[in-house]
């Protein structure tokens, strides 16, 4: 152990429910480092002195969730391509000029739970059906393209969105509209619920999934539950699955890195206690 304390945190509003600290005390105290992570609940008015705060107490920098994702990113000085085709930052890391950079881990930690589930999947297999077209959804398109897709289907419940998707990233990404949502799973090799329907509190996402190939890989941003409606139903008719929480787990990763110096594994444990809290 050295003596350098580090400190980071996750920035939001409300911050109580997140299992950011759960996730990176586990690998603070499995590498035996000197540091902590808390939570920092930052309320919108307070989001610009909170983030230049963050030099001043000497905080290696902090996770942004909810409701601070997009503006977050103006008010960082400089932001990674990738977060700046998102248009959103997850992570903040305070550089030793005590400048901020700004980076979005979500689409990588999509892609990686993929991975861990399926070690073969490949990006350009098929076609993938995007459900949703909100923050979590911009960070799985661009993630799903950057992966090698070479057909992305945008179906949102507000059909603008999805055709502002089509839109902004190009040729690959094509828009459908809500009520065609059965017609264009069956040569599918992917589907990914990214709305919040299905999360405890809200309605199952209304797909029935007949319609939709026994080899497409189903799975959900959504991790509480842990297996959403929509993945019972996948599961129940052979398809195999991916819950949220590998997402969660693997976008921590490269913000952890940066900040401790040490690229943490998405551990057995780290699942089991996490799992318990769900
Ligand atoms: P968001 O930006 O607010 O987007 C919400 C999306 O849900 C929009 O596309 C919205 O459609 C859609 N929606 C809401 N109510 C709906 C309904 N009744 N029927 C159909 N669609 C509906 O939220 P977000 O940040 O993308 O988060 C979405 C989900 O992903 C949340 O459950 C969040 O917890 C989860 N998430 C998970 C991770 C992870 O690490 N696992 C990371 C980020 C987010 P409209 O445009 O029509 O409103």
């Amino acid at each position: 152990m050295n003596n350098t304390f580090t400190l980071a945190g996750v920035m939001g509003w409300p911050v109580s429910h997140s299992r950011s600290p759960l996730i990176h005390n586990h690998w603070i105290h499995k590498h035996d480092l000197n540091g902590a992570y808390g939570m920092f609940p930052v309320e919108p008015a307070q989001l610009e002195t909170a983030i230049r705060g963050l030099k001043a107490l000497g905080i290696a920098g902090c996770n942004i969730t909810i409701p601070h994702k997009v503006n977050a990113m103006q008010l960082v000085d400089w932001v990674t391509p990738l977060a700046q085709r998102i248009g959103a930052i997850n992570t903040i890391v305070v550089q030793p000029d005590g400048s901020l950079n700004g980076y979005n881990n979500d689409g990588f930690g999509y892609i990686q739970s993929l991975l861990e589930a399926q070690p073969s999947w490949q990006a350009n297999a098929g076609p993938a059906v995007v459900i949703g077209a909100g923050g979590a959804a911009r960070a799985i398109v661009v993630a799903l393209l950057d992966a090698g897709a070479n057909e992305v289907r945008v179906i949102n419940r507000t059909r603008s969105k999805a055709d502002e998707f089509a839109q902004e990233f190009g040729p690959f990404v094509k828009s459908v509209s809500w009520d065609a949502r059965q017609d264009v799973l069956a040569d599918a090799s992917l589907l990914v619920n990214t709305t919040n329907q299905g999360m405890h509190g809200q309605p199952p996402l209304d797909l029935p999934l007949t319609n939709l190939s026994k080899q497409a890989l189903v799975s959900d941003a959504v991790y509480i539950p842990l297996e959403t409606p929509l993945l019972r139903d996948a599961r129940l008719r052979g398809n195999r699955t991916v819950n949220g929480l590998g997402m969660l787990i693997h976008q921590a990763r490269p913000a952890f890195q940066a900040w401790f110096g040490v690229l943490p594994d998405a551990d057995e444990a780290l699942y089991e206690k996490i799992i318990k809290t769900i």
